[in-house]
C-alpha cells in the first residue's frame, strides 16, 4: 500500500466534491465489480451494562440512560440468526458484544463456538469485543474467524473528548495483536461528533499507518441516541459522509469501504453518492447493535433502483 502523509491526505479531503468523487468512482472501478455490494450483518450477542465511556452509545452503563445489561445469547439462537441473515443474502456475519475486553472465560469459549459455526454456514465471520490479547486473537483465528471489528471511532486529537476509560494506543494494541495473528483487520470511525475535518484527515491517516492495513472500513454516521452525551448532535450531511468515503477509497482501493450506521435517515439518492463515492458495503437488517437500521425489503428495492446485486 502506498504510504500517504497526512499532508497528501489532506489534498485529496478537500478536492472539490465532484472532483473527488469521480476519481473515487475511477479507482474503485478498477479494483471492484461496483455493481456489486457486500452486505453483511450485525448481531449484538452480549447487550448493554458496558463499562466503558464511548460518549456516542447507548450500551454504556455511564450515561444517564442505562440499557438493561443483558448475558450472552446462547451459541443456538445466535446461528438461527445467522442463517437468517444467509436466507437474506448477507455474505458476513458480524457478532458484537458490550465489553472492555475479551476475558478468558466460558463467554469466550461461547462465542469461539459461535464463529466456528457461522463458518460452517459459508459465510464470513467477524466479531467486535472490544481489546484482546495476541494468545486470544490466536484462538480466534483457529475458530475460522475472517475479520475483527475494533474502530479507531476518530482522531487520536479529539478521542479524549469521546472516550476516557481506554486510550487510543489501547485500541491500536489490539489492531495490532489482530493482525499479527493473521485475521483481517476491520477498523473505521464515526462522524458527526463534533470533530473537525483535520480530524478526519487525521484518523484516516492512523488508518494508513496501520502495521496490518484494515481489509473492511466502516464509515458510522453516529446516530444520536437519548440519555447519551451526544445525544443532541446535529446529524452529519450525507455530503460531508461522501467526502470521506470518497477520501477512504482513494487510500484505500482494494478495501471494503462498509456505508454504516446512519443509513436509516440517508435517502436512496444519498445512498447513491456514497456507492459511487466507492461505498462497497452495507449492514442490513433492521437493527444495526441497538440503533434503527433500513428494514430487508427497502434495501431490496434501493438495490433494484440503482441497479445494483448483493455481492
Ligand atoms: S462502543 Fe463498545 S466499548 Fe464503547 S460503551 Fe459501547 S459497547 Fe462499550
Amino acid at each position: 500500500m502506498k504510504n500517504f502523509t497526512k499532508q497528501e491526505i489532506e489534498e485529496i479531503y478537500h478536492t472539490p466534491l465532484l472532483e473527488l468523487i469521480f476519481r473515487a468512482a475511477s479507482v474503485h472501478r478498477e479494483h471492484h465489480d461496483a455493481k456489486k455490494v457486500q452486505r453483511c450483518s450485525l448481531l449484538s450477542i452480549k447487550t448493554g451494562g458496558c463499562a466503558e465511556d464511548c460518549s456516542y452509545c447507548p450500551q454504556s452503563s455511564r450515561h444517564e440512560k442505562k440499557m438493561k445489561a443483558e448475558p450472552y445469547m446462547d451459541k443456538e439462537q445466535v446461528l438461527e440468526e445467522a442463517k437468517k441473515a444467509k436466507a437474506n443474502g448477507s455474505t458476513r456475519f458480524c457478532m458484537g458484544a458490550a465489553q472492555t475486553r475479551v476475558r478468558n472465560n466460558k463467554d469466550f469459549e461461547n462465542v469461539l463456538g459461535m464463529v466456528k459455526g457461522v463458518r460452517e454456514l459459508g459465510m464470513e465471520a467477524c466479531v467486535t469485543l472490544g481489546m484482546l490479547t495476541k494468545e486470544q486473537a490466536d484462538r480466534l483465528k483457529e475458530a475460522g474467524l475472517t475479520a475483527y471489528n475494533h474502530n479507531v471511532d476518530t482522531s487520536e486529537e479529539y478521542y479524549p473528548k469521546i472516550i476516557s476509560t481506554r486510550s487510543y494506543q489501547e485500541r491500536l494494541d489490539t489492531l495490532e495483536a489482530v493482525g499479527d495473528a493473521g485475521i483481517s483487520v476491520c477498523c473505521g470511525g464515526i462522524l458527526g461528533m463534533g470533530e473537525s475535518d483535520d480530524d478526519h484527515i487525521s484518523m484516516l491517516h492512523t488508518l494508513t499507518k496501520l502495521k496490518t492495513a484494515p481489509e473492511s472500513i466502516p464509515i458510522n454516521a453516529l446516530v444520536p441516541c437519548d440519555g447519551t452525551p451526544l445525544g443532541n448532535r446535529p446529524l452529519i450531511s450525507a455530503l460531508d459522509l461522501a467526502r470521506m468515503i470518497a477520501t477512504t477509497r482513494i487510500l484505500f482501493p482494494k478495501a471494503r469501504v462498509r456505508l454504516s450506521a446512519g443509513r436509516e435517515v440517508l435517502t436512496i439518492s444519498d445512498q447513491a453518492l456514497c456507492f459511487l463515492a466507492g461505498a462497497s458495503s452495507i449492514f442490513a437488517g433492521d437493527k444495526l447493535l441497538t440503533t434503527p437500521n433500513p428494514e430487508w425489503d427497502r434495501d431490496e428495492m434501493m438495490f433494484q433502483k440503482l441497479g445494483l446485486t448483493a455481492e
